[in-house]
């Protein structure tokens, strides 16, 4: 026997003892699970973040997660509104598919259904602290309400922040917006100058309280959602008025996350991921994001109403400093997660995929969609395949005439109460001073006309025909009010109103 063999085993010994101990500092086992730490702002613009092309807020802290991580410049949420957007999010399927659309209000009945496998019900079956903090927005009775989702705890709101006295048409008839801690409701019309404050404390609190466990920290922002408030630390400090002082705010936010992680010793262990549920509410004005080169924003399938600034960070995982421009969506995160950290995936018939390779591969790979569609409401009204993109003719919405000034909408002083009480999108026109506008059949070059401005669908009949057919086989299952088909494949929504 040599002398060296006893000495290797010594070695070894004190190797793992050391590893031990790193792990104690560090407060849990290096192979558990990541945290998943999901930041998603409201109606922030894709042109609303400095990495993105903003030049007039700054946002060092959303900033730093590209320079730190990675990021995406064609992800997209599945719809440009409040509700939908969300119930993508957390189901991974197209809204239409489980019958969610538009933004629920306080005299809504229905919710998701209790039968949809959410992503806060798969992190907790594997273990994890959950909190949500913010704006919920997927069923405003108790039976949907967060901690019967998969949440342990929910500091926030259950619906818009303007479905209150500051709406600037429907005002009088909105009652006081409730804020939420777990069940209980624990004021009435909260000032609202304090939620990105109060949530982003209660983050910090959250992380260092789970430190020691896997969590899963949601973070659906009330701001900036029309009214928009700042705290008094940030009110008139940026060179972009209340709206600057307000993404100003949450990226402070996003820096005091960030600094929660790192002083727990959890920045290899935590996917930060960050985004918009939707583009700009651009009837809004002043009030309002930018889309930056985007065409539109809020409500419309066009690229600034769907196409989300996001950004993923998860060192010595997801390599610094890069960018993918693969096609994906919201509805890929429940699957891509539940396959990071083990988790069970939906048994029902999901429309996300497993993108993993697009956060930890390498710049190049490919998005695993052969089409991404895009409906507003029931229609389905555009559809993405690789540097394609096909609108079929459809209404939609565009600010015209005067802009939105001092949080009042566009065309403000010519509304009248026969105009507010339209329904359908006309209604919607009415009530945030819209114009509706019609596209015909248009199809786009993303990578070199990301902003839609150039039709090229009588130039390329072919392409037009094959973004045709792919959009062809979803709209069988999920449907279109355009085309009047009626989906085979979608499933209904909760609604206590069918149960009382
Ligand atoms: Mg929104």
């Amino acid at each position: 026997m040599t002398p060296t063999r006893p000495n290797f085993l010594v070695c070894a010994l004190l190797g793992v003892m050391l590893a031990l101990a790193v792990d104690h500092a560090h407060g849990r086992d290096e192979s558990a699970p990541p945290n998943i730490v999901l930041i998603y702002t409201d109606d922030q613009g894709y042109g609303d973040v400095g990495c993105f092309g903003a030049a007039d807020v700054k946002t060092p802290s959303m900033d730093r997660l590209a320079a730190e991580g990675r990021q995406f410049t064609s992800f997209y949420v599945a719809q440009a509104v409040c509700t939908a957007s969300r119930a993508a999010l957390m189901s991974g399927c197209y809204p239409t598919r489980v019958s969610m659309a538009g933004a629920l209000n306080h005299t809504s009945t229905v919710g998701i259904h209790p039968d949809e496998w959410l992503l806060p019900e798969m992190l907790k079956e594997r273990g994890y602290a959950t909190i949500i903090l913010g704006k919920w927005h997927l069923g405003t009775v108790p039976e949907f309400a967060p901690l019967e989702n998969g949440f342990d705890q929910f500091l926030g709101i259950p619906y818009s922040n303007d479905n209150t006295k500051y709406h600037p048409v429907l005002h009088a008839t909105m009652p006081p917006l409730p804020l939420y801690d777990g069940r209980e409701v624990i004021e009435q019309d909260p000032d609202q100058a304090l939620f990105t404050k109060r949530f982003t404390e209660r983050a910090v609190a959250f992380i260092e309280a789970e430190k020691d466990r896997p969590f899963f920290l949601y973070m659906p922002h009330v701001m900036p959602h029309v009214p928009i408030f700042a705290s008094g630390s940030f009110e008139g400090t940026s060179a972009r008025g209340l709206y600057g002082d307000v993404i100003e705010e949450l990226d402070w936010s996003v820096g005091q996350v960030l600094a929660a992680l790192e002083k727990h010793g959890l920045d290899e262990q935590t996917l930060v991921i960050f985004m918009s549920d939707n583009g700009p509410f651009l009837s809004y004005g002043e009030h309002a994001g930018s889309s930056g080169p985007l065409r539109e924003g809020k409500l419309t399938t066009f690229e600034g109403g769907v196409r989300t600034p996001c950004l993923m960070r998860w060192p010595g995982t997801i390599p610094a400093g890069t960018v993918c421009d693969a096609a994906a969506m919201t509805i890929d995160l429940l699957p891509t997660i539940a396959g990071l950290v083990g988790g069970t995936q939906p048994e029902r018939t999901i429309d996300g995929e497993d993108i993993r390779p697009l956060l930890t591969g390498d710049e190049t790979a490919a998005s695993p969609h052969k089409a991404l569609v895009f409906y507003a409401g029931g229609e389905l009204q555009a559809v993405r395949s690789g540097r394609w993109k096909l609108h079929f003719e459809h209404d939609y919405l565009t600010v015209a005439g005067e802009p939105g000034r001092n949080g009042k909408p566009s065309n403000f002083d010519k509304l009248t109460p026969a105009s507010i009480t339209q329904s359908g999108i006309h209604g919607i026109a009415s009530r945030h001073g819209y114009k509706v506008a019609h596209t015909p059949l248009a199809l786009y070059d993303l990578e070199k006309d990301p902003g839609e401005q150039h039709n090229l669908a009588t130039r390329h009949p072919d392409v037009v025909q094959r973004l045709a057919s792919l959009a062809e086989p979803i709209r069988a299952e999920l449907g279109d009010r355009l085309s009047g088909v009626v989906g085979t494949a979608i499933r209904p929504a909760g609604n206590v109103a069918e149960d009382r």
